[in-house]
Protein backbone atom coordinates (compact mmCIF):
# COMPACT_ATOMS: atom_id res chain seq x y z
CA UNK A 1 0.00 0.00 0.00
CA UNK A 2 1.68 3.41 -0.39
CA UNK A 3 0.46 6.38 0.71
CA UNK A 4 1.51 10.00 0.82
CA UNK A 5 0.03 12.04 3.15
CA UNK A 6 1.16 16.27 2.08
CA UNK A 7 0.15 17.14 -1.16
CA UNK A 8 -1.39 21.13 -2.33
CA UNK A 9 -3.75 21.85 -4.96
CA UNK A 10 -5.12 24.91 -6.75
CA UNK A 11 -6.78 25.82 -3.36
CA UNK A 12 -3.40 26.78 -1.98
CA UNK A 13 -0.26 26.21 -4.47
CA UNK A 14 -0.12 23.71 -5.70
CA UNK A 15 -1.00 23.49 -9.40
CA UNK A 16 -3.01 20.26 -9.90
CA UNK A 17 -6.40 21.49 -9.43
CA UNK A 18 -8.18 19.06 -6.71
CA UNK A 19 -10.04 16.62 -9.55
CA UNK A 20 -6.28 16.47 -11.18
CA UNK A 21 -4.31 16.19 -7.93
CA UNK A 22 -6.51 12.63 -7.23
CA UNK A 23 -6.39 11.67 -10.80
CA UNK A 24 -2.02 11.86 -11.11
CA UNK A 25 -2.17 9.94 -7.61
CA UNK A 26 -4.37 7.24 -9.05
CA UNK A 27 -1.98 7.51 -12.09
CA UNK A 28 1.61 7.36 -9.66
CA UNK A 29 -0.05 4.37 -8.25
CA UNK A 30 -0.84 5.36 -4.95
CA UNK A 31 -3.47 4.01 -2.44
CA UNK A 32 -3.83 6.82 -0.32
CA UNK A 33 -3.42 10.40 -0.34
CA UNK A 34 -4.07 13.57 1.93
CA UNK A 35 -4.66 16.76 0.62
CA UNK A 36 -3.01 19.35 2.41
CA UNK A 37 -3.47 22.73 1.21
CA UNK A 38 -2.66 25.86 3.64
CA UNK A 39 -4.94 26.80 5.87
CA UNK A 40 -7.94 25.66 3.42
CA UNK A 41 -10.45 23.15 2.94
CA UNK A 42 -11.70 24.27 0.15
CA UNK A 43 -10.52 21.60 -2.01
CA UNK A 44 -12.42 18.76 -0.46
CA UNK A 45 -15.31 18.88 -2.38
CA UNK A 46 -13.80 18.44 -5.56
CA UNK A 47 -11.35 16.05 -4.80
CA UNK A 48 -14.15 14.03 -3.42
CA UNK A 49 -16.27 14.53 -6.40
CA UNK A 50 -13.44 12.95 -8.74
CA UNK A 51 -12.50 9.63 -6.78
CA UNK A 52 -15.83 8.00 -8.55
CA UNK A 53 -14.50 8.69 -11.74
CA UNK A 54 -10.46 7.09 -10.71
CA UNK A 55 -9.88 4.08 -12.79
CA UNK A 56 -8.26 2.58 -9.53
CA UNK A 57 -9.23 2.60 -5.63
CA UNK A 58 -8.01 5.93 -4.17
CA UNK A 59 -8.48 6.56 -0.48
CA UNK A 60 -8.53 10.41 -0.09
CA UNK A 61 -7.66 11.71 3.34
CA UNK A 62 -8.83 15.11 4.21
CA UNK A 63 -6.73 17.88 5.52
CA UNK A 64 -4.93 20.95 5.87
CA UNK A 65 -1.07 22.90 7.02
CA UNK A 66 -1.81 25.09 9.28
CA UNK A 67 0.82 27.91 9.48
CA UNK A 68 2.87 28.77 13.05
CA UNK A 69 5.14 30.58 14.50
CA UNK A 70 6.64 29.72 17.85
CA UNK A 71 9.24 32.39 18.98
CA UNK A 72 9.83 33.84 15.87
CA UNK A 73 9.86 30.80 13.61
CA UNK A 74 7.61 29.97 11.05
CA UNK A 75 6.85 26.20 10.92
CA UNK A 76 3.64 24.56 9.61
CA UNK A 77 1.22 21.92 11.22
CA UNK A 78 -0.25 18.94 8.89
CA UNK A 79 -3.99 18.80 10.31
CA UNK A 80 -5.90 15.21 9.27
CA UNK A 81 -9.43 14.08 9.68
CA UNK A 82 -10.77 16.99 11.61
CA UNK A 83 -14.63 18.03 11.47
CA UNK A 84 -13.99 20.97 8.91
CA UNK A 85 -16.70 22.39 10.26
CA UNK A 86 -15.42 22.52 13.62
CA UNK A 87 -16.10 26.41 13.95
CA UNK A 88 -13.30 27.51 16.85
CA UNK A 89 -10.63 26.03 14.15
CA UNK A 90 -12.48 27.12 11.20
CA UNK A 91 -12.56 30.60 12.34
CA UNK A 92 -8.57 30.50 12.76
CA UNK A 93 -8.29 29.36 9.09
CA UNK A 94 -10.16 31.54 7.91
CA UNK A 95 -7.86 34.40 9.71
CA UNK A 96 -4.56 32.82 8.32
CA UNK A 97 -6.67 33.04 5.00
CA UNK A 98 -7.75 35.85 4.94
CA UNK A 99 -4.54 38.16 6.08
CA UNK A 100 -2.63 36.33 3.04
CA UNK A 101 -4.48 38.73 0.82
CA UNK A 102 -2.96 42.04 1.94
CA UNK A 103 0.23 40.22 3.28
CA UNK A 104 0.79 39.14 -0.77
CA UNK A 105 -0.13 42.93 -1.75
CA UNK A 106 2.38 43.93 0.61
CA UNK A 107 4.47 41.65 -0.49
CA UNK A 108 3.76 43.07 -4.09
CA UNK A 109 4.32 46.89 -2.74
CA UNK A 110 7.92 45.94 -1.53
CA UNK A 111 8.71 44.13 -4.73
CA UNK A 112 8.01 47.41 -6.45
CA UNK A 113 9.69 49.55 -3.86
CA UNK A 114 12.69 47.84 -5.30
CA UNK A 115 12.44 48.40 -8.81
CA UNK A 116 10.42 45.28 -9.84
CA UNK A 117 7.75 45.70 -12.45
CA UNK A 118 5.30 43.22 -10.76
CA UNK A 119 1.69 43.93 -10.37
CA UNK A 120 -1.07 43.03 -7.61
CA UNK A 121 -2.95 42.06 -11.27
CA UNK A 122 -0.59 40.01 -12.37
CA UNK A 123 -0.08 37.99 -8.78
CA UNK A 124 -3.79 37.72 -8.47
CA UNK A 125 -3.64 36.15 -11.71
CA UNK A 126 -1.72 33.38 -10.76
CA UNK A 127 -3.26 32.89 -7.52
CA UNK A 128 -6.86 32.20 -9.20
CA UNK A 129 -8.72 31.51 -6.06
CA UNK A 130 -6.17 29.83 -4.25
CA UNK A 131 -5.25 30.65 -0.36
CA UNK A 132 -2.87 33.59 -1.72
CA UNK A 133 1.19 32.43 -0.61
CA UNK A 134 4.82 33.94 -1.32
CA UNK A 135 5.17 30.62 -4.24
CA UNK A 136 2.34 32.89 -6.55
CA UNK A 137 4.57 35.92 -6.04
CA UNK A 138 7.33 33.70 -6.29
CA UNK A 139 6.17 32.50 -9.78
CA UNK A 140 5.14 36.20 -11.11
CA UNK A 141 9.06 36.98 -10.48
CA UNK A 142 9.72 33.95 -12.50
CA UNK A 143 8.01 35.55 -15.46
CA UNK A 144 9.25 38.45 -15.09
CA UNK A 145 12.47 36.98 -15.58
CA UNK A 146 14.41 38.55 -12.08
CA UNK A 147 14.78 34.67 -11.01
CA UNK A 148 14.92 31.58 -12.76
CA UNK A 149 12.70 29.17 -10.84
CA UNK A 150 9.87 29.74 -7.65
CA UNK A 151 12.29 28.42 -5.41
CA UNK A 152 15.20 30.77 -6.63
CA UNK A 153 12.83 33.61 -5.06
CA UNK A 154 13.34 32.52 -1.63
CA UNK A 155 16.45 34.02 -0.93
CA UNK A 156 17.05 37.00 1.53
CA UNK A 157 16.90 39.29 -1.85
CA UNK A 158 13.69 38.26 -2.42
CA UNK A 159 11.16 36.56 -0.20
CA UNK A 160 12.89 33.96 2.09
CA UNK A 161 11.30 34.77 6.37
CA UNK A 162 12.69 38.27 6.86
CA UNK A 163 13.85 38.43 3.24
CA UNK A 164 13.96 42.30 1.46
CA UNK A 165 10.31 41.78 0.17
CA UNK A 166 8.81 39.41 2.76
CA UNK A 167 5.57 40.52 5.28
CA UNK A 168 5.00 38.06 7.76
CA UNK A 169 0.95 36.97 8.34
CA UNK A 170 -1.05 36.12 10.85
CA UNK A 171 -0.20 32.53 12.21
CA UNK A 172 -1.27 30.14 15.07
CA UNK A 173 0.78 29.49 17.63
CA UNK A 174 1.91 25.83 17.28
CA UNK A 175 -0.12 24.80 20.79
CA UNK A 176 -2.91 26.21 20.20
CA UNK A 177 -3.31 24.51 16.97
CA UNK A 178 -2.23 21.36 18.25
CA UNK A 179 -5.38 21.99 20.89
CA UNK A 180 -7.57 23.27 17.87
CA UNK A 181 -6.99 20.10 15.76
CA UNK A 182 -7.45 17.46 18.63
CA UNK A 183 -11.11 19.77 19.98
CA UNK A 184 -12.04 19.00 16.19
CA UNK A 185 -11.44 14.91 16.46
CA UNK A 186 -8.02 15.71 14.35
CA UNK A 187 -4.25 14.27 14.59
CA UNK A 188 -1.22 16.74 13.57
CA UNK A 189 1.94 15.84 12.05
CA UNK A 190 4.69 18.55 12.58
CA UNK A 191 5.33 18.90 8.63
CA UNK A 192 8.96 19.28 7.66
CA UNK A 193 10.47 19.89 11.10
CA UNK A 194 14.31 20.16 10.02
CA UNK A 195 13.85 21.43 6.31
CA UNK A 196 16.95 23.97 7.27
CA UNK A 197 16.75 25.26 3.53
CA UNK A 198 13.56 27.02 4.14
CA UNK A 199 14.80 28.73 6.83
CA UNK A 200 15.10 28.89 10.94
CA UNK A 201 13.93 25.79 12.57
CA UNK A 202 12.58 25.27 15.93
CA UNK A 203 15.08 23.58 18.04
CA UNK A 204 14.60 19.79 19.25
CA UNK A 205 13.59 20.75 22.71
CA UNK A 206 10.56 22.41 21.01
CA UNK A 207 9.10 19.37 19.05
CA UNK A 208 9.37 17.58 22.84
CA UNK A 209 7.39 20.41 24.13
CA UNK A 210 4.93 19.85 21.65
CA UNK A 211 4.67 16.29 21.70
CA UNK A 212 3.97 16.50 25.34
CA UNK A 213 1.09 19.03 24.54
CA UNK A 214 -0.13 16.12 22.48
CA UNK A 215 1.01 16.50 19.29
CA UNK A 216 0.73 12.96 17.11
CA UNK A 217 3.78 12.56 14.78
CA UNK A 218 6.59 14.29 12.69
CA UNK A 219 7.37 14.42 9.00
CA UNK A 220 10.60 12.11 8.58
CA UNK A 221 10.84 11.43 4.99
CA UNK A 222 10.15 14.58 3.23
CA UNK A 223 12.37 15.88 0.21
CA UNK A 224 13.91 18.38 2.45
CA UNK A 225 15.56 16.43 4.75
CA UNK A 226 18.73 14.69 4.21
CA UNK A 227 19.43 11.27 5.41
CA UNK A 228 21.51 12.23 8.54
CA UNK A 229 18.63 14.63 9.33
CA UNK A 230 15.99 11.56 8.55
CA UNK A 231 17.55 9.39 10.90
CA UNK A 232 17.94 11.46 13.90
CA UNK A 233 13.98 12.91 13.14
CA UNK A 234 13.51 8.77 12.92
CA UNK A 235 15.09 8.78 16.53
CA UNK A 236 13.85 11.51 18.13
CA UNK A 237 10.29 9.85 17.16
CA UNK A 238 11.35 7.07 19.12
CA UNK A 239 12.07 8.88 22.14
CA UNK A 240 9.24 10.81 22.23
CA UNK A 241 6.68 8.36 21.03
CA UNK A 242 5.53 9.76 17.68
CA UNK A 243 4.22 8.88 14.56
CA UNK A 244 6.91 9.16 11.99
CA UNK A 245 5.39 9.82 8.54
CA UNK A 246 6.92 10.22 5.19
CA UNK A 247 5.17 12.65 2.20
CA UNK A 248 5.86 13.99 -0.72
CA UNK A 249 4.96 17.94 -0.32
CA UNK A 250 3.53 17.95 -3.66
CA UNK A 251 2.87 21.06 -5.35
CA UNK A 252 2.37 20.05 -8.81
CA UNK A 253 4.75 21.53 -11.39
CA UNK A 254 5.70 24.32 -8.38
CA UNK A 255 8.30 21.96 -7.26
CA UNK A 256 10.38 19.59 -8.66
CA UNK A 257 9.25 16.19 -6.46
CA UNK A 258 7.02 13.44 -7.39
CA UNK A 259 3.41 12.54 -6.37
CA UNK A 260 4.40 9.11 -3.99
CA UNK A 261 8.40 10.15 -3.90
CA UNK A 262 7.93 9.78 0.31
CA UNK A 263 5.42 7.70 1.60
CA UNK A 264 4.36 6.48 4.84
CA UNK A 265 4.24 3.10 6.68
CA UNK A 266 0.68 1.43 6.58
CA UNK A 267 0.95 1.15 10.52
CA UNK A 268 1.59 4.52 11.06
CA UNK A 269 -1.48 5.38 8.58
CA UNK A 270 -3.58 2.79 10.66
CA UNK A 271 -2.85 4.52 13.29
CA UNK A 272 -3.80 7.77 12.35
CA UNK A 273 -6.97 6.70 11.27
CA UNK A 274 -7.82 5.07 14.99
CA UNK A 275 -6.72 8.40 15.98
CA UNK A 276 -8.97 10.91 14.02
CA UNK A 277 -12.56 11.52 15.18
CA UNK A 278 -13.61 14.60 13.20
CA UNK A 279 -13.74 12.75 9.96
CA UNK A 280 -13.54 9.43 8.06
CA UNK A 281 -11.29 9.05 5.11
CA UNK A 282 -13.00 8.89 2.22
CA UNK A 283 -13.04 6.00 -0.19
CA UNK A 284 -12.46 5.74 -3.72
CA UNK A 285 -13.92 3.54 -6.24
CA UNK A 286 -13.39 0.58 -5.15
CA UNK A 287 -15.62 0.93 -2.06
CA UNK A 288 -12.54 -0.35 0.00
CA UNK A 289 -11.19 1.85 3.19
CA UNK A 290 -8.25 1.15 4.22
CA UNK A 291 -6.81 0.15 6.07
P1 LIG B 1 3.67 31.19 2.64
O1 LIG B 1 2.80 30.23 3.41
O2 LIG B 1 2.89 32.07 1.74
O3 LIG B 1 4.63 31.93 3.53
O4 LIG B 1 4.56 30.31 1.65
C1 LIG B 1 5.11 29.13 2.10
C2 LIG B 1 5.24 28.20 0.92
O5 LIG B 1 6.40 28.54 0.22
C3 LIG B 1 5.38 26.76 1.32
O6 LIG B 1 4.27 26.04 0.85
C4 LIG B 1 6.53 26.22 0.60
O7 LIG B 1 6.10 25.23 -0.28
C5 LIG B 1 7.07 27.35 -0.20
N1 LIG B 1 8.49 27.48 0.11
C6 LIG B 1 9.06 27.81 1.26
N2 LIG B 1 10.41 27.80 1.16
C7 LIG B 1 10.68 27.45 -0.11
C8 LIG B 1 11.88 27.25 -0.86
N3 LIG B 1 13.09 27.42 -0.31
N4 LIG B 1 11.75 26.89 -2.16
C9 LIG B 1 10.55 26.73 -2.72
N5 LIG B 1 9.39 26.88 -2.07
C10 LIG B 1 9.46 27.25 -0.80
ZN1 LIG C 1 2.91 25.29 -0.34
FE1 LIG D 1 5.03 23.16 4.48
FE1 LIG E 1 3.25 21.65 2.19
Amino acid sequence: MRIDLHTHSTASDGTDTPAELVRNAAAAGLDVIALTDHDTTRGYAEAIAALPGLDRDLTLVTGAELSCRLDGVGLHMLAYLFDPEEPELARERELVRDDRVPRAQGMVTKLQELGVPVTWEQVARIAGDGSIGRPHVAEALVELGVVDSVSDAFVPEWLADGGRAYVGKHELDPFEAIRLVKAAGGVTVFAHPLAVKRGQVVPESAIAELAAAGLDGIEVDHTDHDAPTRDRLRALARDLGLLATGSSDYHGSRKTVRLGEWTTDPEIYGEITRRATGAFPVPGAGGTTCP
